[in-house]
């Protein structure tokens, strides 16, 4: 405890307020005073009175980030004062979003959810007991026990939405023996990555854009995006360096507005327009000739495609530009709307960026249209011609930036695969098929015994919302639903189990993200447990430092597993036992502390010089810095001494060896590194003659695969290449004459988060609407003005909200943001600082109809400013009303909707919806007719290509077809 209370400088208590500071001012307390920090109580002012509070560094669980926070903690009565940015998290430097301070009203929130519930009515139906923790577990723990000892493991389904962790559950799953991870991936990301993936085998891209000479955004990554504050400091730090912003996206987004260059094209035709600069780059000669010719698969396409031409590159150049000769400006400005000198001036900005060029997407376009994954290979194309590639300002990938370490016990690849996540029809995909599980489960390929959702609510997040509540209500399809979360949700309504969990300052996590060019960990804790242990308390469990019975996952899955396997006859329990006290239960500080011991490259010698153990460090700081700057993971010299047997493969350049691989302490080596029974591949020898051998990519050719042999393989040779997909929204699918528009409903709100910012008053009180953009050509068309109501009919249903009339959109083409829409079917329940109260009905024949009774209003609680809430509109759920729409390809729901914009009909409110289950199963008829299934494409009888990426790889056993 320091001697001297000392506040932030010039606020300390112990000096008088009239004298100057003698010390410097500064933005963050410093971490020797962490402990013992001292601040006047606001609330009590004009009263000088002091609070004291142990400061805990924990990791924001609001957003995929992972930014640092600081936890003010006051000592005397443990309640959670504050949160601040934590200033030694390398990825945020202690600044944050609205989202992470508002962790604070989550924690407090008087609605929250803070004893374990079961139903005891209807599925749906609101009526709900408390029970004990140990009821829960016993109760899952037999249920899934005997799934195990009638081998029905898949039928217990782990389906996550928000993981905020990395590796825990490849822990836990790995250990029951279950091919059962389910993730929200295909509603999110799946495109984007599939683009990322077939160039290099690694799924997502880390650009740099603090060092960029030219950003290059298809997104709105400024302000919502992936990584959003810690790109977003990093985007304003490059242009404030002089680098180009340039931003396309169809609306004027927060991002578009601060871009140097704003290209609003029409949804789905980015990828003619990057083509058109990639061939003006070649065409003009301004490229990276030399990384191209070095890493890029171009001997491998002239080969395949163009078998009598010589081998060399100025022949794949020559058969470049005729392959896109095509791609001219006047005809990315035809397909796209953009005039062709605003696409040459991008081009033109690409050219001059001198091997710089942070480039990004991810969902946006990618995750809007039908082959919306060409959109981030074409983009990655630019980064390759450009030399760009994990180089200072450039774009890596994100394992280079990245580390997931390995848990004391991994167990082996289960060796069974499930179809109701990874179906035949879709052997490319990225990820599972989530979004289609309750298609899946109506057409009878399975059934869910045990189902867990996890900070996920498909109910409202998913397209065809109204088919999850339909699987979710019948018990023949899910034969229990316990559904782990922080807040109430719709999909938390029909479960049977209801189980509390914490939010980011109630839980231990390990994260790691590519927020930058550089690599770090940081560990999420529980803050007051954290704060009690400081003070020399003994807190064996999480849940006796948290508010009322909430739980963390980690301990949850030790104690799940323990009951399902009590014995350890089923060789679970193993998993779960102590590295340090052999048979015993494991213990949540073991657990990371082994991980922080082992795993984590430099940690153990950083806590050393501080005479600190790997664990105290992490709770000290709450973040590591592993490695600064880019760096080229790709051109690392193998080292090769005491690998034997080498041979170097004479066509391909790849060098492998006889000798075993070397333990790796990071959780994912990537399956091309897998041995063959040609031996297990090291590296690349760039040419015969170089007697260094490199790293490569992490593709079967070890190169950047610009021509994809797996896609050709697998029944897409007219797609192996980057080329231009027509989106399902294209013009030519479209009657602009009788109305038809295109709408874009996946932009996100800054503040907001999916679910859980439904229970934060501070950012509800911010954002509450999502009006329809409509552009004022459309409006006059239409006859409409702001906050007429509009009647939006998609292919399955149709919605009602209050319009927007604005040129912030292109005409024809209507925007509405996620996030909004919430609801609930009692007046008492869930959320009502967001949810409207609704009536929901079903016909016999599938139709619904959710009619609005009120919005939100204020209320009685705990918290006074629940009866000053002074909003009422709380937006619509438009995604009840779009059916799925699966790529063929990367599996991903492409969200983009074809719909018909009227002026609202007498007795429509806002917030009412109507769907259609019958048409919900046509449409999804319609997409899966597109896909081409493993069983007729697989070229080795596999179901999947086994280099690609995979989460929760089964054995390669298991990869076999049926
Ligand atoms: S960007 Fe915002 S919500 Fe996301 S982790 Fe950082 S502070 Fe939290």
């Amino acid at each position: 405890m320091s001697e001297q209370p000392a506040g932030l400088d010039g606020l300390s208590p112990s000096a008088p307020a009239q004298d100057p500071s003698p010390l410097p001012l500064r933005p963050y307390p410093p971490v020797e005073r962490w402990d013992d920090w001292v601040e006047f109580d606001a609330r009590a002012w004009p009263r000088r009175q002091e609070r004291r509070y142990s400061l805990v560094p924990t990791v924001c669980f609001n957003c995929e980030s992972a930014c640092g926070l600081l936890a003010y903690v006051d000592q005397a009565s443990l309640e959670v004062q504050k949160f601040e940015g934590n200033p030694l998290h390398p990825g945020s430097r202690g600044r944050n979003c609205a989202k992470g301070p508002a962790t604070h009203n989550q924690v407090y929130d008087p609605e929250r959810i803070l004893y374990p519930l079961k139903r005891v009515g209807e599925r749906g139906e609101g009526k709900w007991r408390r029970v004990t923790w140990d009821e829960v577990l016993d109760d899952l723990g037999a249920r899934i026990r005997q799934a195990f000892l009638e081998q029905r493991h898949n039928e217990v389904m782990y389906h996550v939405g928000r993981p905020g962790h990395d590796g825990l559950m490849e822990w836990v799953l790995f250990a029951w023996g279950c091919d059962s991870h389910n993730s929200h991936t295909n509603v999110c990301s799946a495109s984007a990555r599939a683009g990322y993936a077939f160039w290099t085998g690694l799924d997502r891209p880390s650009p740099d854009h603090a060092e960029a000479k030219v950003i290059l955004l298809i997104s709105s990554h400024l302000e919502t995006g992936h990584y959003f504050n810690p790109h977003a400091q990093r985007v304003i730090e490059g242009k404030l360096a002089g680098a180009k912003l340039i931003v396309w996206d169809t609306r004027l987004s927060n991002t578009a507005s601060r871009a140097d260059l704003h290209l609003s094209p029409w949804p789905g035709s980015e990828a003619a327009m990057l083509l058109a600069i990639a061939r003006h780059l070649v065409a003009s000669g301004r490229y990276d000739r030399s990384f191209v010719e070095r890493w890029v698969n171009w001997r491998d396409w002239l080969a395949a495609d163009h078998p009598a031409d010589p081998p060399s590159f100025d022949r794949f150049e020559a058969r470049f530009l005729e392959q896109y000769a095509d791609y001219t400006f006047d005809f990315a400005a035809a397909e796209s709307g953009v005039p062709a000198e605003q696409i040459l001036a991008v081009a033109e900005a690409v050219a001059a960026c001198e091997g710089r060029l942070a480039a990004h997407t991810w969902r946006s376009a990618t995750a809007g249209n039908l082959g919306g994954w060409q959109v981030a290979r074409c983009l990655w194309l630019l980064s390759v011609l450009t030399g760009s590639v994990g180089v200072a300002g450039g774009t890596s990938m994100n394992t280079w930036d990245k580390w997931v370490p390995r848990p004391h016990h991994l167990a082996p690849h289960p060796e069974r695969w499930n179809e109701l996540t990874w179906p035949q029809e879709y052997p490319l995909a990225f990820f599972e098929m989530s979004f289609l599980l309750p298609h899946f489960l109506d057409q009878g390929r399975g059934r869910l015994d045990t189902y867990f959702t996890r900070v996920y609510n498909p109910v409202w997040t998913n397209p065809d919302g109204a088919m999850w509540l339909e699987a979710l209500c019948d018990p023949a399809k899910v034969g229990l639903h316990a559904c782990l979360t922080p807040t109430w949700s719709e999909t938390a309504w029909f479960a049977d189990y209801v189980l509390p969990m914490g939010h980011g300052s109630e839980r231990h996590d390990l994260m790691s993200q590519e927020t930058h060019a550089g690599c770090w960990i940081a560990f999420r804790q529980p803050v007051r447990r954290l704060a009690m242990e400081r003070q020399g308390r003994t807190v064996r469990y999480t849940y006796e430092a948290n508010p009322g019975e909430v739980w963390e996952e980690t301990e949850f899955w030790i104690e799940l597993s323990w009951r399902i396997d009590p014995d350890g006859s089923l060789g679970i329990r193993r998993a779960f036992e102590s590295p340090y006290r052999p048979g015993e239960k494991l213990t949540v500080h073991e657990y990371y502390g082994w991980i922080f011991e082992n795993t984590v490259p430099g940690l153990p010698e950083a806590a050393a010089a501080e005479g600190l153990s790997p664990l105290a460090y992490m709770q000290r700081y709450g973040a590591f810095e592993i490695r600064q700057g880019a760096k080229a993971s790709f051109e690392e010299t193998v080292d090769l001494a005491g690998l034997e047997d080498l041979r170097t493969d004479p066509t391909s350049g790849i060098v492998r060896t006889s000798s075993p691989a070397t333990p790796s302490p990071n959780i994912t080596p990537h399956p091309v590194f897998a041995p063959t029974a040609e031996g297990r591949p090291v590296g690349l020898r760039l040419s015969p003659e170089d007697a260094v051998v490199r790293r490569g990519f992490d593709t079967p050719s070890r190169r950047l695969e610009f021509w994809s042999p797996t896609l050709k393989d697998w029944g897409w040779p007219d797609l192996a290449l980057p080329t231009y997909i027509q989106s399902h929204v294209h013009p030519s699918r479209l009657d602009r004459a009788a109305g038809e528009m295109v709408l874009i409903p996946t932009f996100r709100l800054p503040n907001l988060i999916h679910t859980r910012s439904g229970n934060s008053k501070w950012l509800y009180e911010i954002s509450h609407r999502n009006p329809l953009w409509i552009h004022p050509e459309d409006a006059a068309r239409l006859g409409i003005h702001t906050d007429d109501l509009l009647r939006v009919a998609t292919d399955i249903g149709h919605f009602v909200l209050p319009a927007w009339v604005t040129e912030g959109i292109r005409p024809g083409v209507a925007a509405c943001s996620h996030h909004m829409g919430r609801w609930r079917l009692q007046e008492t329940a869930m959320e009502r600082w967001s949810s409207s109260l609704v009536d929901l009905k079903r016909d016999p024949e599938g139709r619904w109809d959710m009619r609005r009774i009120e919005g939100t209003r204020p209320f009685a609680s705990t918290d006074p400013d629940s009866s000053r809430i002074w909003w009422t509109e709380v937006g619509v759920h438009q995604n009840l009303t779009f059916p799925v729409h699966p790529d063929p390809v990367s599996g991903m729901h492409c969200w983009h909707q074809k719909v018909t914009v009227q002026v609202a009909q007498p007795g429509d409110r806002s917030g009412d919806v109507h769907v259609d289950t019958a048409r919900s199963r046509a449409v999804f008829q319609e997409w899966l007719a597109m896909t081409r299934s493993a069983r007729d494409v697989s070229p080795d009888g596999l179901r999947r290509p086994h280099w690609l990426l995979r989460p929760f790889r089964p054995s390669r056993e298991a990869y076999r077809l049926p």
